[in-house]
């Protein structure tokens, strides 16, 4: 990874394929710091390459509009709950003549590749939430840019010592990840939550980890930077 901003480093990517890559799967945009990745640079590589590209876009999906063709994408997967579709239900993305085989055994739904009877209630549920979110997607986008970029502006101007994480341009519209170096997080988050303002320490997969966040060591920022607690 590029120090500081979170984007994959396309040299590094290109010289890690061998002849064992079958496939390359690298997240479009992250969900600690909303970098969105360099994703038509990456497809090209592992078009010459010769293996797949499967990208989880479960940030992304209803974020940002993504044709899979235009992209290069052979692969790609989210999940309704992120574009406020209901719990439990995803989708992949298979460009044709992909194959690859099930991991689960038994009847022959989804085209023989998830035995399970479906959910239909979940997967009209995530149709809905997605036409929803396209026919807005514009609108909606502009808006949360606009409120992002006002709330960096005022931060960074109020307070000397706060440091955003990430980059500003290739970013999630609604994400932003800003460090408070010196602070102890459950200590602001509380105070925030006092005057009604929702933040969080972490990404929801490491809540209780009092662990530095792996996304914030992983683009070189120091401890001070990325500790959640004192
Ligand atoms: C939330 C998230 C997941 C997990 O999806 P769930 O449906 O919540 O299990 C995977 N990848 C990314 C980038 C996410 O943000």
């Amino acid at each position: 990874m590029s120090m500081k901003i979170g984007f994959v480093d396309l040299e590094e990517l290109k010289n890690s394929i061998n002849n064992q890559t079958i496939l390359v799967s690298i997240m479009f945009a992250n969900n600690e710091i909303g970098t969105i990745q360099p994703i038509k640079e990456i497809s090209k590589i592992t078009r010459e390459a010769g293996v797949l590209f499967h990208t989880d876009c479960v940030q992304a999906v209803g974020n940002v509009r993504i044709n899979v063709e235009e992209y290069g994408i052979d692969l790609l997967s989210m999940s309704a709950h992120k574009f406020y579709g209901p719990k439990g239900v995803g989708a992949l993305y298979v460009k044709k003549d992909v194959e690859f085989e099930r991991i689960q055994d038994g009847g022959h739904q989804e085209r023989n590749k998830r035995a399970g009877t479906e959910n239909v209630a979940g997967i009209v549920g995530l149709g809905k939430a997605i036409q929803i979110a396209d026919y807005n997607l514009e609108n909606y986008n502009s808006k949360l840019i606009k409120l992002r970029n006002y709330f960096v502006r005022e931060i960074t101007g109020k307070y000397e010592n706060v440091k955003i994480n990430g980059d500003l341009k290739q970013r999630l519209p609604g994400n932003i990840n800003v460090s408070f170096p010196g602070v102890d997080g459950e200590e602001l988050l509380l105070k925030l939550d006092g005057y009604g303002i929702c933040a969080s320490a972490g990404s929801a997969c490491s809540s209780g980890s009092s662990n530095p966040s792996h996304v914030l060591a992983a683009i070189g920022l120091d401890d001070i930077y990325s500790r959640r607690f004192t």
